[in-house]
Order: C-alpha cells, then sequence, then structure tokens
C-alpha cells in the first residue's frame, strides 16, 4: 500500500495490543510513522474471538504472520449450524468465489502474540505499561499524562499528533470523553470455556447451535474445544450463583448440550461477557481516534468481529495516510455503516428468517426457480458470511430481499432464538 503522509500525522501513540492495535500500528510503521504502543497483557490465556472468517485472511497475508497462525491453529474449511437436534445447514468454503476457501480457529493468546510481535518487528516501540490519557480542558483534544509521556524515554519528546483508542470492550477515550455507544436490544450474557472434546458434525467448522433459551458456539482448537454459551441474562441464575455453577449445569441440563457435548469435560475457567452490541456515537476527533471493538462490536454469532477489527485498521491507516479530516470521516462513516449493516444480518439469526430462508431453498431445490436463481443468491450469502461482501451494496440488498420475500408461508418462529 503505497501512502503519503502530511506533515501533520507524523507520531502516532495507539493504546492497546489487540488484533486491531498491532495490525494498524504494522501499517503506519510501515508507511514511515513513529509509532508507539501502550500494551497492557489481558489478565488471562482465554480470549474470546477464536474463529476467524475466509476474508481475513488476505490481511495476514499482508501482515506477513499467515505461516505462523497457520502452525498453532486448527484450520477451518466451513461453518455448521444445529437448529435442532435433526436439522442442521453447513457451509463449506471451499464454494466461496473470490475469497480464500478456508479460515482459522486460533488460539487467542497465541495469534494476539504473533501480531504484537510482528509489531514490534517492523519497528513499532512497545511500551508494556497502560498508557494515562487525559482530556484538554475546553476542547476535544486528548494527550498523553505528563508521567506516561515522561516513560517513553525520549520516543516521543512531545505529544504525538495523533492517539488512538484500541482498547477494545474498555473504551478508554469514549469514557474518557463521554462519548455515547448505542447498544443492541438483547441483552445476553455470553459464559465461554474451553472443554476437552465434543461431538462434532464436520471437523473444523465452527458449530452454532441453538439452546433451549440462547444459543451457543463449539470451536475446535489444537487439543480441546471452545464452548460459549450466550443466553437470556435473565434465563441464568436457575443454574447456580456462580459462572462456574452456571456453566456446568446449563452444559448439563440444555436439552440440545446434553447430545453434543455430553461427555465434555472444562479444562478452564468461565469467562463471562455482558452487552456485545455497540455502536460508538463518534470515532474520530480532534487528534484523536478509534479502531476495533473501540468503535464498536457486534454480536458474535457469526465470527465476524476480529474481521471488522482488522478491517476497520487497514481503512484507519489509509485515512490517516489521507491525512484530511474529510478522510478520517470517512473512515467514521464506513465502520459506522459496516456495524450498522452487520446488526441487521445477526437480527435474521436471532429472528429465524435466515435458516427459515435456507429451509425453504432447500425444499424447493428442485424447481425452475431455484434452480436459476440458487447459485447467485449462494454466491452472494458466502460472500457475506465470508466477510468479503458485508458492505456491498447489492449483495446486502439481495439478502434483505430474501428475508422480505423468500420464506412463503413458513413460519421463522421456528427457527427463532428464544
Ligand atoms: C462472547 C464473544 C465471542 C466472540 N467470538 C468471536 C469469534 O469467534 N470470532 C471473532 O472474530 N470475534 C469474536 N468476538 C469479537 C472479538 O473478540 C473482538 O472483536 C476482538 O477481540 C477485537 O479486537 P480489538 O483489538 O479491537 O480488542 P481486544 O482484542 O479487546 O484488545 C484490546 C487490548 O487492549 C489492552 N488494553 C486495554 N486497556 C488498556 C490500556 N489502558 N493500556 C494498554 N492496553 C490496554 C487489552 O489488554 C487488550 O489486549 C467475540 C466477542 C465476544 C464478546
Amino acid at each position: 500500500m503505497a501512502h503519503q503522509f502530511p506533515a501533520s500525522i507524523r507520531t502516532v501513540g495507539i493504546i492497546g495490543g489487540g488484533p486491531a492495535a498491532c495490525t494498524l500500528a504494522v501499517l503506519l510503521t510501515r508507511a514511515g510513522l513513529r509509532v508507539g504502543l501502550w500494551h497492557k497483557s489481558k489478565p488471562t490465556a482465554l480470549i474470546v474471538g477464536e474463529s476467524l472468517v475466509p476474508a481475513i485472511i488476505p490481511m495476514l497475508r499482508k501482515l506477513g504472520v499467515e505461516d505462523e497462525v497457520r502452525k498453532y491453529s486448527t484450520l477451518k474449511p466451513g461453518a455448521t449450524f444445529n437448529l435442532s437436534p435433526e436439522i442442521a445447514f453447513s457451509f463449506f468454503f471451499e464454494n466461496l468465489q473470490g475469497l480464500p476457501r478456508y479460515a482459522y480457529n486460533v488460539p487467542r493468546d497465541r495469534f494476539d502474540a504473533t501480531l504484537l510481535e510482528t509489531a514490534q518487528k517492523a519497528g513499532v516501540k512497545i511500551f508494556a505499561a497502560s498508557a494515562e490519557i487525559t482530556k484538554v480542558s475546553g476542547t476535544d483534544r486528548v494527550e498523553l499524562s505528563p508521567a506516561t509521556l515522561a516513560a517513553t524515554d525520549g520516543f516521543f519528546s512531545t505529544q504525538p499528533d495523533l492517539i488512538v483508542d484500541a482498547t477494545g470492550r474498555l473504551r478508554l477515550l469514549p469514557n474518557l470523553l463521554g462519548i455515547r455507544g448505542i447498544e443492541g436490544q438483547r441483552k445476553d450474557t455470553a459464559l465461554f470455556a474451553h472443554v476437552d472434546q465434543t461431538h462434532l458434525d464436520h471437523e473444523g467448522h465452527v458449530h452454532t447451535t441453538r439452546l433451549d433459551r440462547g444459543w451457543s458456539w463449539r470451536i475446535p482448537l489444537p487439543g480441546r474445544v471452545s464452548l460459549g454459551m450466550v443466553v437470556p441474562a435473565e434465563h441464568l441464575p436457575q443454574f447456580g450463583a456462580t459462572k462456574e455453577e452456571r456453566y456446568d449445569n446449563l452444559l448439563k441440563q440444555d436439552s440440545h448440550l446434553q447430545i453434543v457435548a455430553s461427555q465434555a469435560k472444562r479444562v478452564t475457567p468461565v469467562m463471562e461477557y455482558t452487552n456485545y452490541q455497540l455502536v460508538s456515537e463518534r470515532m474520530v476527533g480532534a487528534n484523536w481516534a478509534l479502531v476495533g471493538d473501540t468503535a464498536g462490536f457486534i454480536d458474535p454469532v457469526f465470527s465476524s468481529g476480529l474481521f471488522l477489527g482488522m478491517n476497520g485498521a487497514f481503512l484507519l491507516a489509509e485515512a490517516i495516510s489521507a491525512g484530511s479530516e474529510a478522510a478520517l470521516l470517512r473512515y467514521e462513516s464506513k465502520i459506522k455503516h459496516h456495524l450498522e449493516t452487520w446488526h441487521g444480518i445477526v437480527d435474521y439469526w436471532y429472528n429465524g428468517r435466515l435458516f427459515t430462508c435456507f429451509k425453504v431453498g432447500q425444499k424447493r431445490r428442485d424447481t425452475l426457480l431455484v434452480k436459476l436463481i440458487f447459485p447467485h443468491m449462494n454466491k452472494h450469502m458466502g460472500r457475506i458470511f465470508g466477510g468479503a461482501a458485508s458492505n456491498s451494496a447489492y449483495s446486502i440488498g439481495l439478502l434483505r430481499f430474501a428475508m422480505k420475500y423468500g420464506l412463503e408461508d413458513e413460519n421463522p418462529d421456528e427457527f427463532k432464538v428464544r
């Protein structure tokens, strides 16, 4: 990527050491900027965001990390959705057009370490500490505290031209500046741990399963399976007082998990997440920008979080290289549009319309109409869920059309997530 940087943005301070932060740091450093990154390690090796989509692979190649990621990851050739013990839909990436025909399931601690090391090798200055940021009173500007600036030992002799918040769901700058996040409607809780084994319909596939209430993911990783449950918050107390009790009891008592994970033994502590749909009202300001989950995040059902975060880092690098306020505002509007589109796509999972439409397509597969339109629809649906076309007006228009008119007389409640 050729960058021409204006004199005004020559130095950038990035806070956070996750995938979005490291991706941005590598791209800006390669383009000749002076980049410092503050990284505070996560308190646990157990990090959500382990299943990738094919559209992330070209980004891994550009960063030069795919070979290393492949060594410790599980190859992901597709995705399976178990809607009931009897009904499943499996999708194979080998049929995707214009995208790699695979993705990976990654142990996140190792994936994050690879990206951080890549940033360091590219010449990013890593500060293994939490940065302290303050608001410049009466302005929209932020700055490093005198102590944080001094601790750079002269790497930044003055304040960096731009400060980027990539602290993930902690949202350091939005909290400091009072920037609202618009949350989604569902109030679910995700409980997440690794187990030793589960049943899998297809090796390497991420398996998404409707539960009695909510849904679960099974992500095969080397030697274990990541198993998470996304459940309405009010449903949980009946399963116990602690998150461990709730996880273990749900595993035993949910009628679908009893079938697919009856032998599973938990091998890690349980992590709990709430609120996972948010779009930040603002993403850029006088001398700051937000990237990755800090800018916004979506429900994890289609494994698109890391793709959105890293793609956001590529877009922000381009905007910084363009070096104008208009470019930064364009970045903001692209990210908002992308997140809002994904919120709509995710709704089709929860309201049952997505798989009701697939069911109709399967039932009618011998009719001329379906024979004619199915390959075209299939191509665009694959590109949306693979990540490549989730911002394409045509593909999304086609999806919306299918969700509106493609259900015939089927009731989507059959596949609704309760
Ligand atoms: C339940 C759940 C399941 C998910 N499943 C998937 C999935 O299967 N696939 C997928 O692609 N995505 C998934 N996601 C989304 C994915 O986890 C995130 O989108 C992704 O991790 C965002 O990357 P990021 O770099 O923006 O932030 P993060 O990965 O959160 O990184 C932020 C980093 O900043 C550091 N930090 C925070 N504060 C400071 C500070 N003050 N100073 C210095 N460092 C700091 C943190 O320690 C952390 O390392 C899931 C999310 C949830 C909630």
